[in-house]
């Protein structure tokens, strides 16, 4: 439902439960964090309001980290508890990834793999991509190659997001028919399903096109198709009121 992604020198579990809190509006039934932290996952994620997931970051907080993603969901796979909550994992927890939408196919992908002993946490169609694209990162390509080759294999309407343990500089994201937007900082970028995930920290913004790939680092933002041609994409300025 709502999604958020960080790159840059702040608190990124900071930046991202602010940015979930702006896209509280949108309704939704569980929230969660990863953050990548000394080329570990730390993740939390909770069933129910986003002060859940904040009385649970307090009891125990994350690390310290400048990257991390974000996700509030609207569960239509699985019902709404803790383990359905995203971040979703790999088996071994090397990319944790968020998912707006459906992927309608998930069910025949997870049968594929489950048959060589891959162990699901979880009841959502979202879960298998965070397995697939850790295959994929493991098999030696790179994280966007690797969302690349998967969004290749999947149906439905997605917003993905994912972090690689081993590549913690950057943040990639993929969208069809489901809305992905960046927002633009200084020595900084944002991911967001729209923009008022970042509106606080830019409103420079690019917005991606169907069927897209975008790499976020700090100090750059590459736009690809899914078969790794690149594309332009224009920027726009978000003139909102803020206290409106
Ligand atoms: N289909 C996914 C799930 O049920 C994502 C739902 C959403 O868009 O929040 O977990």
């Amino acid at each position: 439902c709502g999604i958020v992604g960080y790159v840059g020198p702040q608190r990124a579990q900071d930046v991202v439960v602010d940015g979930l809190r702006r896209l509280e509006y949108r309704g939704y039934d569980s929230a969660g964090v990863a953050i990548v932290h000394d080329g570990e996952l730390v993740v939390a994620k909770r069933a129910g309001k986003l002060a859940n997931l904040e009385k649970e970051l307090a009891d125990r907080p994350l690390p310290a980290a400048h990257t991390g993603i974000g996700h509030t969901r609207w569960a239509t796979h699985g019902p709404p508890n803790d383990a359905n909550a995203h971040p979703h994992t790999g088996g071994a927890r090397r990319i944790a990834l968020v998912h707006n939408g459906i992927i309608e196919n998930f069910a025949e992908l997870r049968g594929r793999i489950e048959a060589d002993d891959h162990v699901f946490l979880s009841e959502t169609d979202t879960e298998i991509a965070a397995h697939l694209v850790e295959l994929q990162v493991q098999s030696g390509v790179d994280l966007p190659t690797a969302m690349q080759r998967v969004c290749q294999q999947l149906d439905g309407a997605f917003t993905l997001v994912a972090v690689d343990a081993e590549d913690p500089d950057r943040v990639v994201a993929a969208r069809r028919n489901s809305p992905l937007v960046v927002g633009l900082g200084e020595g900084e970028n944002f991911l967001g399903s729209d923009v008022a995930a970042f509106i606080e920290h830019t409103r420079e913004a690019l917005e991606l096109g169907q069927d897209q790939i975008v790499t976020i680092t700090r100090d750059d933002v590459t736009v690809t198709d899914f078969w790794g041609t690149p594309v332009e994409v224009e920027r726009f300025h978000v003139d909102w009121d803020l206290s409106a």
